[in-house]
């Protein structure tokens, strides 16, 4: 008898597993398939400084506690693994979209939150990044934009969880609960049966599926994000270069990830011809000088979009020993140590670093 199932081994799984394994709790996590290889693998890794939504928007005091986590949880990973994730503050230029329109409201929504947005001159901005074509439109600086290289993360998260003692099964797709009464006492999986005295599901774009299983409805969709992955000899680019939902994601060793696209297509995963054309020449356009780059790789991944615009962090009203985290979309990996964090306190009966209410499940 384990303490927690943990359900799912992506960012969120990884990230709960081992904040509630380091807290005592004997974990067990199962995974579909191996830990680390879908929506958080895929992922660009960026990770910004805040969210530009109106000031009572729940997710800001959300996205600003986790920006305050990641420096600590990088240090902390790499002291317990000698992995280091890359964590770096590599600050963002963002341009509007449709390029060319006044950045005046988005900066300002910015200010609104209390993080610096800095407006840039053509040449200042050119200062900063020669690269980029000064001809594109008006753009800001986010001086606190960070990334993290994302697979090194997770192989960091899966191996702290395991020194913590978390128990790691592949190969295991949770596919159905034994209920008594108002609570989940073992999880299934194809082969086996797990006894649990708390559940937590963190399935990401597989969540709606698995929680019907036990009569819940939670409404989470995959949505694809397909990815070149560009590779220089040197850097060209130091920030994150951001116009829309499309970006530049430059590595220090002169790789630059372009992304992304946001599609409904289930849960194909394949990379389509149109896409990789328009994100090419999205990147070529803003910064030419990648014209020569070598492609080294294309991939698509399905981020948990909950439909709610809102992602679940909270325990089942109907199940007193069921909770859940997941259907961040665009922003698990940012969001992931405060989620993890949240559930821990839940789960510990501490009292939790800020109020989940918003994030809770109560659409049973
Ligand atoms: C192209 C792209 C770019 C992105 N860029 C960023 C970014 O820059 N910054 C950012 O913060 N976020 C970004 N995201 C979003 C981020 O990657 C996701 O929000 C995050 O990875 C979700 O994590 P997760 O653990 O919920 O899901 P996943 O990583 O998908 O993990 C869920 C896991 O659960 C497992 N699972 C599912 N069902 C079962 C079951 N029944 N039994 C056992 N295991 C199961 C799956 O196999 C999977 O491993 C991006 C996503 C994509 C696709």
């Amino acid at each position: 008898m384990h303490d927690v199932v943990v359900v799912g081994g992506g960012v969120i799984g990884l990230t709960t597993a081992f904040e509630l394994s380091r807290s005592g709790q004997r974990v067990l996590l199962l995974e579909q398939g191996e830990p680390g290889r879908e929506a958080s693998w895929a992922g660009a890794g960026m990770l910004p400084p805040g969210c530009p939504a109106p000031p009572d928007d729940p997710l800001v005091p959300l996205t600003a506690a986790t920006q305050r986590l990641w420096p600590e949880l990088s240090a902390d990973l790499r002291e317990r693994t000698g992995i280091d994730n890359g964590f770096q503050r590599s600050g963002g230029i963002e341009f509007s979209e449709p390029p060319g329109q006044s950045i005046d409201s988005d900066v300002a929504a910015w200010h609104a939150v209390n993080i610096e947005a800095e407006p840039l001159t053509p040449d200042a901005a050119r200062e900063y990044e020669p690269a980029l074509d000064p001809s594109w439109g008006p753009c800001y600086r986010l001086d606190n934009m960070c990334q993290v290289r994302n697979p090194r993360h997770l192989k960091a998260l899966l191996a702290a969880a395991r020194q913590q003692g978390t128990e790691v099964i592949c190969g295991a797709q949770a596919v159905d609960f034994d209920i008594e009464g108002d609570r989940i006492t073992s999880v299934h999986t194809l082969a086996d049966r797990y006894p649990a005295d708390r559940v937590v599901i963190c399935s990401g774009s597989w969540t709606s599926p698995l929680l019907a299983r036990a009569g819940l409805r939670v409404e989470i969709e995959p949505i694809r994000g397909q990815i070149v992955l560009l590779a220089m000899p040197q850097p060209i680019l130091r920030h994150v270069v951001e116009c829309g939902h499309r970006y530049l994601v430059p590595r220090s060793d002169g790789r630059v990830l372009i992304g992304a696209t946001q599609e409904q297509a289930g849960f194909d995963k394949r990379n389509t011809a149109t896409a990789v054309q328009d994100l090419l020449e999205y990147a070529l356009r803003i910064c030419p000088a990648l014209a020569n780059a070598h492609v080294e790789r294309t991939w698509a991944g399905l981020r948990p979009r909950a439909v709610r615009g809102r992602p679940y962090i909270g325990s089942s009203p109907r199940f007193e020993n069921l909770y859940v985290a997941a259907g961040h979309f665009r922003w698990g990996l940012h969001l992931s140590p405060i989620t993890g964090r949240l559930i821990r306190q839940m789960l510990c009966g501490d009292s939790t670093e800020l109020d989940p209410a918003p994030f809770g499940w109560t659409t049973d």
